[in-house]
């Protein structure tokens, strides 16, 4: 099976991670400063914090911001759950706002409409790597005096109107997990320029903790231990060097599947230009009649080798939120786009053999499924 998302690990990954188990630091060494360094002066920022994972990542972000019980913030139901539930970890309520079509983001208009005088955050998601329309959520965030925290968990290494992703938000929160742009095997990070953010988020990353002299130190806050490990980050310093190279293959992989769709009227390809994205998804939508066969065209992919994935189940469909309360039918432009996706396999080293077998074989199953549907009349 070619899977959707895979890491790519050379051997220069593998000696970082090596020479750092011979060394004196597994945790809490020189490692973890020397990642953060490396991040921030990629995405030219002042800080980042590097935490366990993307989640805890916008756990930190979230506890830095303030957000509480009776606070809201806006996001998109577009996304992994994680976007959303942590911030359920410190009693804030996610509000969800509905996408723009086109590219699968928030959309900006649709988040203003719901800010209330209990909202605290707006909660952009990148979604396949296209960064959301950062411009429009800052002046929103500054207009109504909002943190502007952008889930940037997909797009890392991604540039808006030449700024590097990771620069332009309040706080910017990454995951390293092996799908995701660069891998520490778990990981995260937040970015941020914002020195009393990077001081609260450091805190809670070890137990709420403040040193003193000696052997004194003093719990503040209700902190976790969401630590990356110096192997982890040994791996991450690796892995950014190869990012721009990772982004390069993943945008080939993506011109080659464009050229290839450009005259299937079956299926609408993933929208915007090659250099406007990081490329971590391809996501196809099934078009008209064949959108009622998803399933099907799903599990004929998976059955012959093909390993593809749906990104996203709307985050208020799930069960935990029915029970909060959310209903169907709150954002009906991302169920709309949910029922149609598809993501088909993009990674750095997915081979263009590959590529080809996933082209043919979608050609295939789409020919099968649609002389499969009755003609009209
Ligand atoms: C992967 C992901 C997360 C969570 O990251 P983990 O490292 O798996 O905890 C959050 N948001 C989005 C959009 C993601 O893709």
């Amino acid at each position: 099976m070619i899977p959707y998302g895979r890491q790519s690990i050379d051997d220069s990954d593998i000696q970082a991670v090596v020479d750092t188990l011979r060394s004196d630091w597994l945790t809490q060494g020189p490692k973890v400063q020397q990642f953060e360094e490396a991040l921030a002066a990629y995405c030219g920022v002042k800080y980042a914090v590097a935490l366990s994972n993307g989640t805890a990542a916008l756990h930190a972000a979230y506890f830095a911001a303030g957000l509480k019980t009776g606070d809201e913030f806006i996001t998109t139901p577009l996304t992994f759950a994680a976007t959303a539930t942590a911030g359920l970890w410190q009693g804030a309520t996610p509000v969800f706002a509905d996408i723009d079509p086109a590219t699968g983001n928030l959309d900006p208009r649709a988040a203003e409409a719901k800010i209330t005088s209990k909202t605290r955050a707006l909660v952009p998601v990148d979604f396949a790597g296209r960064p959301a329309d950062l411009d429009a959520f800052r002046k929103t965030a500054q207009d109504h005096g909002l943190l502007l925290i952008e889930d940037a968990c997909h797009s890392l290494g991604a540039d808006d109107h030449g700024r590097r992703i990771g620069s332009i938000a309040d706080m910017t929160a990454f995951s390293f997990h092996p799908v995701k742009p660069i891998t520490t095997g778990e990981g995260g990070a937040v970015l941020t320029n914002d020195a009393a953010l990077r001081d609260k988020m450091i805190e809670f990353r070890m137990h709420g903790i403040r040193r003193g002299e000696d052997w004194m130190y003093s719990v503040e806050s209700q902190g976790q231990n969401y630590r990356l490990t110096d192997l982890q980050c040994a791996l991450g310093l690796s892995q950014l060097k190869r990012l721009d190279a990772f982004i390069a293959k993943r945008r080939d992989v993506a011109r080659r599947y464009n050229a290839a769709f450009k005259t299937w009227g079956e299926l609408e390809p993933q929208p915007g230009r090659i250099e406007d994205s990081a490329w971590h998804l391809y996501v196809i939508r099934l078009r008209g009649k064949l959108a009622t066969k998803r399933q099907e065209v799903f599990q004929a992919l998976r059955k012959n080798g093909i390993g593809v994935q749906v990104h996203y189940i709307p985050v208020y469909w799930h069960p935990l939120y029915e029970k909060l309360g959310y209903r169907h039918g709150l954002c009906p432009k991302a169920e709309a786009f949910y029922e149609s996706a598809i993501s088909l396999p993009i990674f750095p080293d997915l081979t263009p053999a590959q590529q080809d077998e996933v082209i043919q074989t979608l050609r295939r199953v789409l020919d099968e499924s649609c002389a499969a549907i009755p003609a009209e009349g």
